[in-house]
């Protein structure tokens, strides 16, 4: 066993987020203020449009499907193979997360598949970045227009990302994007929602306040309401000052995390090159700030032994994701054609801002030599 173990992910953190921290702490206004405000304007500036902190990444697809009348009965098409947390953020407005196939180029939602689950109960799709690749997404966008569906981007592995040149969340719909811990900047835990349309700001404003109406201003100046009227379902969602101290220097720092993880995704890519006819990789897309690196191995590998194999050896890997659809609280019996020629195949290396190339090229050298 290395005596360092490689993991799989992790927060990367330095420190200047340690000194802010203790900045809020001597402050001792713990709750959402001043930092909460200046990191709301700082995302604000960067996406070009309106962008409101949460708790988490979760809060923010449930606040933003809130925000545009998604409830009980309705329909949201979503992709199968994705964190349980875009599906519980749809279950939790009420409303059923419909499971999609994925294409397999870039395991985006599969179209084609969506299509035959349109119902007259369909009301919005929820594209995943996964990865922190936007997928098809100029396709998904033409398709909801075709079939007058909302568009709620979890976005929450693609900070950073471009579409076509374009930043994700700086244009479409609603962009949802999640900061814990080993997001690709992190305020602890937290999200935000970013769109430009007035009624979704609102909502999500109060509601992530318990709906008490216009809290968040009161907030920003270190006051709050008193005297206030409560007119929508709310919750406890906002983001705290300790928690946007953290996002603030994040932000600061993210030219060097983005470039960092696109070098190490390079370095991957150079090194399994010549070991494609076994192991698939997802396309390298310019702009994209790669999240996680994902594998597809050959069928005749055994997954699970390999990353038993490969934790010997003192290297973490994971598995992005179980298909949601096979989860007992979702489940249903469809059968997604890419999704279980796959689901058993995906494997995530290591990959975080704090990897050298020595550990990539250890990682790679211990992954050929189990397959050998
Ligand atoms: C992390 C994540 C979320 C949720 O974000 P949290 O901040 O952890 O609540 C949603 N969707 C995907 C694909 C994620 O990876």
């Amino acid at each position: 066993m290395k005596s360092k173990v490689i993991r799989l992910s992790k927060s990367c953190l330095g420190e200047n987020e340690k000194t802010a921290v203790l900045k809020v702490l001597d402050q001792e206004y713990l709750g959402m203020g001043k930092e909460v405000n200046q990191f709301e304007k700082i995302l604000s500036e960067y996406f070009g449009r309106t962008a409101l902190c949460v708790s988490n990444g979760t809060s923010a697809l449930q606040l933003a499907l809130q925000a545009i009348n998604i409830g009980k009965g309705d329909e949201v098409l979503v992709q199968s193979i994705t964190y349980v947390a875009s599906f519980q953020a749809i279950s939790a407005t009420g409303a059923i997360p419909v499971p999609c196939d994925v294409e397999e180029e870039f395991l985006s939602i599969d179209l084609k598949d969506a299509e035959k689950k349109i119902s007259p109960r369909t009301k919005a799709i929820m594209p995943v970045h996964y990865a922190g690749c936007p997928g098809k997404l100029s396709e998904v966008y033409k398709f909801a227009s075709k079939y007058k569906l909302r568009i709620v981007e979890d976005a929450a592995h693609a900070f950073g990302s471009k579409y076509k040149g374009k930043l994700v969340g700086s244009f479409g719909d609603i962009s949802c994007f999640s900061f814990d811990g080993i997001k690709n900047i992190t305020s602890g835990e937290g999200g935000c929602v970013v769109t430009n349309d007035k009624n979704v700001i609102e909502s999500v404003s109060d509601a992530r306040l318990l709906g008490v109406e216009k809290d968040t201003e009161k907030r920003f100046q270190g006051k709050r309401s008193w005297d206030f009227d409560v007119t929508r379902q709310g919750w406890r969602y906002h983001m705290s000052n300790i928690m946007a101290s953290i996002g603030i220097q994040q932000f600061i720092n993210f030219n060097k995390i983005a470039k960092k993880r696109k070098e190490l995704q390079g370095l991957y890519i150079s090194l399994l090159y010549k070991t494609r006819s076994i192991i698939k990789m997802l396309p390298k897309r310019e702009g994209v700030v790669p999240h996680i690196f994902v594998i597809i191995l050959d069928k005749s590998i055994d997954r699970d032994l390999l990353r038993e194999d490969l934790l010997k050896k003192g290297i973490e890997t994971g598995i992005h994701y179980v298909p949601n659809h096979l989860h007992t609280f979702f489940k249903n019996k469809i059968d997604l054609k890419t999704t279980s020629r796959i689901k058993d195949s995906l494997l995530s290396l290591p990959l975080h801002p704090d990897l050298t190339k020595q550990d990539i090229e250890y990682v790679v050298e211990n992954l050929l030599s189990e397959l050998e």
